[in-house]
């Protein structure tokens, strides 16, 4: 134990350190002042005279209560009132010894005010606990929702009602599902939550729809717990709008399409506009295609939109595939329209190369129950090329080739139509 003797009285001072120091580690303090300089968290306990040269003893507890609240203190005196030793003790002495008892009580009456001190410390926080859990919830960012087993809101915290403008009236007893805050992601949370498993954690992101219409991206982490006998649902909704607004602004950047894998829009409007440039200055023709899916709507139809996204993937990978030469671009141009780009080719090797990719995709031969033009995906192509880069534009290029696909598609499909610019 580590204890630090407070006494003005050399004399006394050193008979108390004499009792105490085979046992324990003893510092000295001959003035309150000193004394409240000396404490450290090494120190477990301060022996203290009542009377202090430089400050009253009930003011000395109350500023060494207001540092130290871990601190045992023994009140070593010669005699006090009762008034004065239950005020001591309200302002934080654990224990009174009178001076002169032996070094064995002495002993008894520390170690039992050290315990009475932590006992009385963990009793505070136990206190304190249930009151910072809801400080706790209040200060967080994040937005708490207990929700009964019906839906029905039970408790939220501050940071629900002020960022969503709603009133703890307007939330607390109202259903999830016919609350308008949670038109668009209600009845899914609730969904996804009656199928789990208790405890286990679910994770939704969607929107809260604001008093002003305006919509809040959240992510929704829940769980089902059981309190009392009781199933409840805890939700916590996360404001996400940063992170899309970042998601989105990385996408804008990327040059790859996040389904096939290739060359995304601006990465082919970039390439174009670089490639005409070029074509501009050696003079060598440029041709592009754009290739349309046959029936796509009807293939998500009736395979499903996952499907749909395979077979996307699959009709850019045998695209790809396809190419030729390293300088030739495949691109996502949207939906389920791919564009070609091929530098230094003209009409007669454009219109042979697309008929080279409407052979590579029979090869395929992935099925399509419900297209009318084949049993397969097939694709329409509309190409275009030009070797007259001052009188036209990229974008004249682009409609010209679209103009050619129109007519691939009224022709009926599965086939290649061209023009010239
Ligand atoms: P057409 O032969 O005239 O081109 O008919 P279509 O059905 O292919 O044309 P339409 O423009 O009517 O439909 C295109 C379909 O492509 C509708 C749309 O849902 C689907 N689509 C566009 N992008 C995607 C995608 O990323 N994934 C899936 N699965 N489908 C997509
Ligand atoms: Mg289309
Ligand atoms: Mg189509």
């Amino acid at each position: 134990m580590n204890l630090l003797i407070v006494d003005a009285n050399l004399a006394e001072r050193l008979a108390t350190r004499r009792l105490l120091e085979d046992s324990c580690a003893v510092r000295e303090a001959g003035s309150g002042r000193e004394a409240l300089a000396a404490q450290d968290a090494e120190t477990s306990c301060l022996l203290l005279e009542t009377t202090l040269p430089d400050m009253d003893c009930i003011d000395f507890l109350v500023q060494l209560r207001t540092l130290n609240l871990d601190l045992a203190v023994v009140l070593l005196c010669h005699s006090a009132s009762e008034d004065f030793l239950a005020r001591a003790r309200d302002c934080g002495a654990d224990d009174i010894q009178i001076k002169g008892v032996s070094a064995d009580a002495l002993l008894r009456s520390i170690r039992g005010a050290i315990k009475r001190r932590a006992l009385d410390i963990s009793l505070r926080r136990e206190q304190a606990r249930p009151e910072l859990i809801y400080r706790l919830i209040d200060e967080s960012s994040d937005l708490f929702f207990a929700l009964g087993s019906n839906g029905e809101i039970v408790e939220t915290n501050l940071a629900a009602e002020q960022a969503l403008g709603f009133s703890r009236q307007d939330l607390v007893g109202s259903r999830l599902n016919n609350h308008p805050l949670f038109d668009r992601i209600g009845s899914r949370l609730l969904e996804r939550l009656r199928e789990t498993v208790l405890n286990e954690s679910v994770r939704i992101d969607g929107e809260l729809v604001m008093p002003d219409g305006s919509m809040l991206p959240v992510e929704i982490n829940s769980m089902r717990v059981r309190v009392s006998n009781q199933d409840f649902l805890v939700a916590v909704a996360r404001n996400i709008s940063e992170r899309r607004a970042l998601e989105e602004h990385l996408r804008r950047l990327s040059l790859n399409d996040a389904l096939t894998g290739i060359a995304n829009r601006r990465a082919f409007e970039a390439r174009l506009a670089e490639e005409w440039r070029r074509a501009g200055r050696s003079g060598a023709p440029l041709s592009l295609l754009l290739i349309d899916v046959d029936h796509f709507k009807a293939y998500n139809d009736t395979l499903g939109h996952l499907a749909g996204d395979e077979a996307l993937r699959t009709v850019a990978t045998r695209l790809q595939a396809a190419l030729r030469r390293p300088e030739d671009l495949l691109a996502r141009y949207g939906g389920e329209e791919f564009a070609v780009l091929l530098p230094a080719t003209n009409t007669a090797g454009a219109t042979l190369f697309a008929h080279h990719l409407l052979s590579s995709l029979h090869r395929a031969a992935l099925p399509h129950p419900a297209s009318p033009t084949a049993e397969h995906v097939t694709v329409s192509i509309g190409g275009s090329s030009t070797e007259r880069f001052a009188e036209r534009s990229a974008s004249a290029l682009i409609a010209s080739a679209d103009a050619a696909l129109y007519r691939a598609k009224a022709g009926g499909r599965d086939r290649v139509e061209f023009n010239s610019l």
